[in-house]
Formats: C-alpha cells, structure tokens, sequence
C-alpha cells in the first residue's frame, strides 16, 4: 500500500538507527545509573529537556509536575501524532552486577522505563532529522509518576497536552517476549485499579462476655467472606473483576473483644460498569452486615487509573505496521492483565493503541519479570521500540 519511495526511505532510516545503537545505550546507562522515584524526577526530566533542545524541538517543561513535551512540526502541514514515554523509577534496591547498576540506593528503574525514555528520546533525534519529509506534527510526551498514583498521566493532560491532538501511542517492554517480537492487541488490556479502606467500629470488651459487645473481628471476617462472593454471585461471568482484601487489623489480646477492626484492599476490573458494581456492591455488604450485627462502619474508596482500553482501529492498524518491521510471525497477540497502566488516561481522550515490545534473549539476566531486583532487558529492543514509532509516524506523516 505504501509507496516505494516511503519504504525505501525507511530502509535507510533503520539502518541509520541500527548504526545509532552504541549512542542510545549509553543513553539509556546513563538513565539507568540515575533512576528518580516518582514525582521527584528532577534530574532525568532535565535531561530529556537537553536533549530534545539539542534535537532542535521545541520544549515545554514542567507540564503537570515534571512532565515535560518535544514538539516536532513538519514542513507540511498534516495530522498530529503523540508518542508518549514514561520516565520514572521504583523503590527497589538494584541487585544486578553491572557496570551501569543504580547509583541512587533504594532506587531502581526495575520496569524499563528508562528504555521507553531512551526509546523515545532516539524516535525524537531521528524524526527532527526528516522535518522536511513531514506532514504535519508529532509530539514527544515524556511523562512522570507512571508508577505511583495518581500517576503523572492525569495532570499532562489537565495541561492540555493532547489539544490538538489526532491519535496517541506508547511501548512497553515485556520480559515475557522474546526479542525481535511484539504484542499488540485491541480492547481492555490492563485493568482499572481501586483501593478501599473499611473501617468496622464495633464495642470492645470483656473476651468471655460476648453479649456486652460487639465483635468486630467476626463482623469483619463476615465481611471478608462475603466480599468474595461478589465475583462469584453478583458479576456478570463473562465479565473480569478482582477483589482481594490484602489487610485486616484487629484486636489487641487474646482475651479482649476488639473494639475496631480495619480492612482494605484493591478491585481489579476492565469495564467502567463492573467497576461501578461492584464498589456498590462492596457498599452493599458492609452496610448490610454492620446493621445485622449492631456494629458501624466508614469506608474510603480511591479510584486509582482507569482500565485501558486500546482503540480497534489504531490496533489493527499498529499489528499491520509492526509485522512490517518484525515480520507477521513475529507480531503476537498482546495478553490482557490485572495490572494497570497510566497511559490509560491518554486512550480515554484519543485513539491509538498501547503495545509491548519483547525484550528478554536466552540470558537469565533479561528474564526477570517487570519490578524484579534483578531486573533488566535486551538493550535491542530500544531500536525495536524506536522502528515500531518511526514506523507509525511514517504511516501517518510521510
Ligand atoms: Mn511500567
């Protein structure tokens, strides 16, 4: 469908970028050795605004917190296309044994975003050398916090980053998938995440006279039953949802009846209607039991990021696009997750598509899931994620 000119300029344009690798790695080191926790990535920010200034873009910094974007305008005019990467790390003491090991203590890029920023930074210094060739604009998204909520996401796009805005991508890496491969896919892929506190305020009192009190263990361990139920009775089985209760605090001795308990925990779930049913029915039950058993209770409810969702059209078109850059065995289909993601905020507002880029090899050291002390990735899938950019923004701006 494309013209020959167009592929045999991307030709060159790979080649140019497998020829940059040494550059970019030592990039992505650099990054590497100087990893910021979320929402204090001062630093890193810094140098992603040196670089995309020396690329010759225009910089917009502290967008949202630390959030800063690139803006490449064509010679032509056209559609607009953002790239959007993530940048920060993760509280995790860096246990590799490698010259480029975490200098910070405490503090590890362990999910590859380092990669992604290095990825996009590289899309970015290959792109402003082919504005003549460009119809219309792209914009380089560089987006902090992804991993602690609220996220960084929400606050970019209360700034307006996406005015204007026709279609929107990003990458991950995936320690799952081999090198040389992606996975695309449509529809919901990561989930919406929330978090609860329920509080039961029971009466304390004496442990072998239950009927001056009110006990809030077994209130609360009615609760935690019940709550189970909601998943197996209530939703939709052809629908996914998770409830785990991953706290419950109570009591003070074996003897005593405890007087509070406190539980909380987190609900998975991919569309916004299940996500709406089962915090009523969490409600539901809580209330529900508390009355039955004279006791009160509060409870916080947090809504953390919503389910991604990727767009049908941008998809099908991506999977197409990439099984040109890594031919069409090598294009899988992206599994679906209860974990979550940020960018899904980005895919409520434009269409586009979230997809993963492989990045493990045969050494165990690339093998280590996503948030794993040791974990680390096939530097070559920095060019992979690059192409897979260059690739779309061809598609749509060449
Ligand atoms: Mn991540």
């Amino acid at each position: 469908m494309e013209s020959v000119t167009q592929e045999t300029d991307l030709q060159s344009i790979f080649t140019e970028i497998d020829n940059s690798f040494d550059e970019i790695v030592s990039w992505r080191r650099y990054l590497h050795q100087h990893p910021e926790l979320s929402f204090e990535e001062t630093e890193t920010a810094k140098y992603i605004a040196d670089k995309l200034e020396d690329f010759g873009l225009v910089v917009k910094k502290n967008i949202g917190g630390h959030g800063l974007i690139g803006i490449l305008t064509g010679a032509q005019a056209g559609k607009t296309i953002a790239l959007r990467a993530d940048f920060d790390a993760l509280p995790i003491e860096d246990e590799k044994n490698v010259p480029y090991k975490s200098l910070n203590p405490g503090v590890m890029h362990a999910c590859g975003h380092d990669g992604h920023t290095t990825a996009l930074l590289a899309t970015a210094q290959t792109l402003s050398k082919y504005r003549e060739k460009i119809k219309g604009k792209i914009i380089f998204i560089f987006q902090p916090a992804e991993e602690q909520p609220p996220g960084g996401a929400k606050f970019m796009i209360e700034e307006n980053v996406l005015d204007g805005v026709d279609y929107v991508f990003a990458a991950h890496l995936d320690s799952k998938v081999p090198i040389g491969k992606a996975s695309v896919g449509a529809g919901y892929k990561m989930a919406a995440v929330d978090k609860f506190e329920v509080k039961i305020q029971g009466i304390g009192g004496h442990g072998a006279r239950p009927q001056d009190s009110v006990d809030s263990i077994v209130i609360g361990s009615e609760i935690v039953n019940s709550l189970q139920k909601i998943v197996s009775r209530r939703i939709d089985p052809l629908e996914s949802a998770v409830v785990t209760i991953g706290v419950f605090h109570a009591g003070s001795a074996f003897n005593i009846i405890a007087d509070t308990a406190k539980l909380e925990g987190t609900v998975r779930t991919f569309s916004e209607s299940v996500r709406k049913q089962v915090k009523e029915e969490i409600y539901s039950i809580v209330e529900g039991i508390t009355k039955g058993f004279h006791a009160h209770f509060e409870i916080d409810y947090l809504h953390g990021y919503p389910a991604l969702y990727n767009h049908l059209e941008e998809s099908a078109l991506v999977q197409n696009l990439l099984s040109d850059v890594f031919s069409e065995e090598n294009v899988i289909d992206m599994d679906a997750s209860m974990g979550a993601e940020d960018f899904s905020y980005f895919l409520l507002e434009k269409p586009g598509t979230y997809f993963k880029v492989g990045s493990q090899n045969e050494d165990q050291n690339t093998q280590y899931p996503h948030h794993h002390p040791k974990f680390d990735f096939d530097e070559r899938a920095l060019l992979n994620i690059e192409k897979s950019f260059v690739k779309i923004v061809a598609h749509y701006l060449f």
